[in-house]
């Protein structure tokens, strides 16, 4: 870069593994600041290593607070600064909102590079639909919070897009496969490293493949939209009876509409010819 950087926050997207996929203006930024603020100076550090060159790195997590951050404003009110995350972009899913908009409220300009997300990486190699998809951070650890959720979202006519870890893929798996039936799934696994991976099917059958292959490493998983064609695989029938066994046939109708897409009025219907 031949002329020196403004003052202000440069939001600036780090590889997500492989780190080719640094921009060439990510590196001219992260050479050129007077800081970089981070996650974690380990990981930036080798990354900057990596680059060759040393930049001073500021910690700025999940724990910062507001003195942190005070001087954080500071600084980049009169110096340019960066903010990266361990990896990708920074924001989604990572420290820094709370940040960039006081630094809006405050005048100091913000800029941010594009580059790798995981999210997005993870949607281009699917194979789902993507005219439409809700991004939606982790899924909860906890199994009633992780069910809401996935009663919440099941409605949307959008390709759901989850951060999920290894040890938590089973559970959430299995909770698709009971809370939104004959929804296909897709899990995108170690993107852009050695052992990147994408496998799409029925939430059933890629479970019973990772029970047999325990999965390593960090993992985006999708949910497909409903459909709006009858799923022929989709026993609405048996679904809309387990529900009568508990609820009216309303109460059945509404919840069987919000797990599959189907029509509401439709499925009362039926319900009431099945009670
Ligand atoms: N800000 C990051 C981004 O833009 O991708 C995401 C940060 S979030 C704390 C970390 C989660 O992103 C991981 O638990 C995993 O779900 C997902 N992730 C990050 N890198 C990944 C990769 N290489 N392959 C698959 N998922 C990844």
């Amino acid at each position: 870069m031949e002329h020196s950087l403004d003052p202000g926050l440069y939001i600036v997207a780090t590889p997500i593994g492989n780190l080719g996929d640094i921009t060439m203006r990510a590196v001219d930024v992260l050479r050129g600041v007077e800081a970089v603020a981070c996650e974690d100076t380990r990981v930036t550090g080798k990354l900057m290593h990596h680059l060759g060159f040393k930049t001073r790195l500021i910690r700025y997590d999940d724990h910062a607070g507001e003195g942190d951050r005070e001087r954080l404003l500071a600084l980049m009110a009169e110096h340019p600064v960066a903010l990266v995350s361990d990896a990708g972009t920074p924001l989604i899913s990572d420290p820094g909102y709370r940040l960039v908009r006081e630094a809006r409220e405050r005048g100091i300009a913000v800029t941010s590079l594009p580059g790798p997300s995981a999210a997005v990486v993870g949607m281009t190699l699917s194979g789902l639909p993507n005219d439409r998809f809700l991004f939606a951070g982790f899924l909860p650890n906890k199994a009633k919070a992780r069910e809401d959720v996935l009663a919440e979202l099941g409605a949307v006519r959008a390709t759901l897009i989850f951060y999920e870890t290894a040890p938590r893929l089973d559970a959430a798996l299995t909770a698709i496969a009971t809370h939104l039936p004959g929804r296909e799934v897709s899990v995108a696994r170690e993107l852009t490293k050695k052992f990147e991976e994408c496998r799409t099917g029925r939430p059933e059958d890629i479970a019973a493949h990772y029970a047999a292959h325990p999965p390593k490493g960090e993992i985006v998983l999708m949910i497909a939209p409903p459909s709006d064609a009858p799923d022929e695989a989709l026993d609405v029938d048996a679904l809309l009876r387990s529900e009568l066994e508990v609820s009216k046939a309303s109460q059945a109708a509404a919840k069987v509409a919000k797990a599959t897409g189907l029509d509401r009025k439709t499925l009362y219907a039926r319900a009431l010819e099945l009670r």
